[in-house]
């Protein structure tokens, strides 16, 4: 009998972005390992790890053997071969941050502005602010990510639907930012991009997720099988404006009547209060009173919950998630929001979808869109792909 000899998996077409890849996710820290992992002949690694070198985007062990490095023969994503700033645009304030190519902040900070201010008014304001953090000694700036409440065509880096901030449908936002960065700029929903970080916060152990946003509206990102679910229209998650029998005939901002949002959201019950004629500028404040114990705030705040959650059921049922991640203003009072959530999770979702379910305070809290934001930013500057065509510009 003769013995059948099975061959190593054969990649010869690994680029040096496939290589970066390999490293940046610590599934190769040797010349030889990344021989290993693709296939590639000693002369190919040399020539591919050549490249990254020259380019600034790895380093060798050796040379940080100084500062209690790694071993010799070992090879480092430089983390500071460039940076991605994020921008987390919110109905009334909007952060800013800069991060490091290992997604490590290194200066952020925020800027108000009237709700439904449109681009012309905030964009300016977000220049301003990005300038300010972005001192001389800083690296090339790679991408920049953004985030907007609404609808997205993230392929022309558009919104396309945003009813509640008027102004922004179509209009291009690059430009705002081009001479504070020269880079590409990736938009994303803002619920997509808090589910971003909720990946990127549980180490990717969870791949199935349902992120919740409750702030002013109500948003919905979906990490179904390790992906963000955008939608073919970029328009899943929009659980604020469905349709629910208790709000029918309620006018939404929408302009639709009947949405969720005009039972649950935060700007529906800020108007709430303001009508029985309390101080209310902003949820915020709502949830501030709940933290200190006020009971009607904290009854409203487990009511929306409760709003939500007879939704979300449905999503739980239909998705399987194992974990439902509740972020954004009204979060903060997680204990408050989460029971009313949960209390209606439990009632109507099925018994196998909830029997390992977990709830989750957001990872990174109040800075959970600026995390999103680097992490799509970073995705994107550092793909295979864009790592290549870095390398081919630099050969021209
Ligand atoms: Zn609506």
């Amino acid at each position: 009998m003769t013995e059948v000899r099975i061959p190593p998996p054969l990649r010869e077409s690994a680029t040096a972005g496939d290589l970066l890849a390999l490293l940046r996710a610590g599934r190769a820290s040797t010349r030889a390992d990344l021989r290993t992992a693709t296939g590639l002949s000693r002369t190919a690694v040399v020539a591919r790890v050549n490249a990254l070198t020259e380019a600034g985007l790895l380093r060798l062990g050796a040379e940080l053997a100084s500062t209690g490095g790694r071993p010799a023969g070992s090879l480092v994503f430089n983390t500071a071969a460039g940076i991605v700033l994020a921008v987390a645009i919110g109905r009334s304030r909007s952060q800013v941050a800069v991060y490091d190519l290992g997604g490590t902040e290194l200066a952020a900070s925020a800027v108000d502005h009237e709700i439904g201010a449109g681009p012309d008014e905030v964009m300016p304001g977000v220049a301003d602010q990005l300038r300010q953090l972005m001192t001389d000694d800083l690296p090339p700036v790679l991408g920049v990510g953004v985030s907007l409440p609404g609808v997205v065509d993230s392929e022309r880096g558009v919104s396309v639907d945003t009813p509640v901030m008027a102004g922004w449908d179509g209009v291009a936002l690059a430009p705002y930012l081009l001479d504070v960065a020269d880079a590409p700029l990736f938009l994303a929903n803002d619920a997509d991009t808090m589910a971003r970080s909720e990946y990127l916060g549980h180490a990717s152990t969870f791949r199935d997720l349902l992120v919740v946003k409750a702030s002013t509206g109500i948003g919905l990102g979906v990490l179904a099988d390790g992906r963000i679910i955008s939608g073919s229209r970029g328009g899943a998650g929009d659980l604020g404006h469905t349709k629910v029998p208790e709000a029918a005939g309620r006018p939404c901002r929408c302009g639709d009547v009947g949405c969720l949002e005009t039972l649950a959201a935060g700007w529906a019950l800020v108007a709430r209060l303001r009508e029985e004629g309390r101080t209310v500028d902003h949820i915020r404040d709502l949830v501030a009173q709940a933290l200190v114990g006020d009971a009607e705030a904290k009854q409203m705040l487990r009511e929306s919950g409760r709003q939500v959650g007879e939704l979300l059921a449905v999503a739980i049922n239909l998705l399987n998630p194992q974990a439902v991640v509740l972020g954004g203003d009204m979060a903060a009072a997680y204990d408050v929001y989460a029971a009313g959530v949960r209390e209606a999770v439990y009632a109507r979702a099925s018994a196998l979808a909830t029997r390992e379910l977990q709830f989750l305070p957001a990872t990174y809290g109040d800075r959970a869109g600026l995390v999103g934001c680097a992490a799509l930013a970073l995705d994107e500057v550092l793909s295979p792909a864009a790592i290549d065509a870095r390398l081919a510009r630099a050969r021209t």
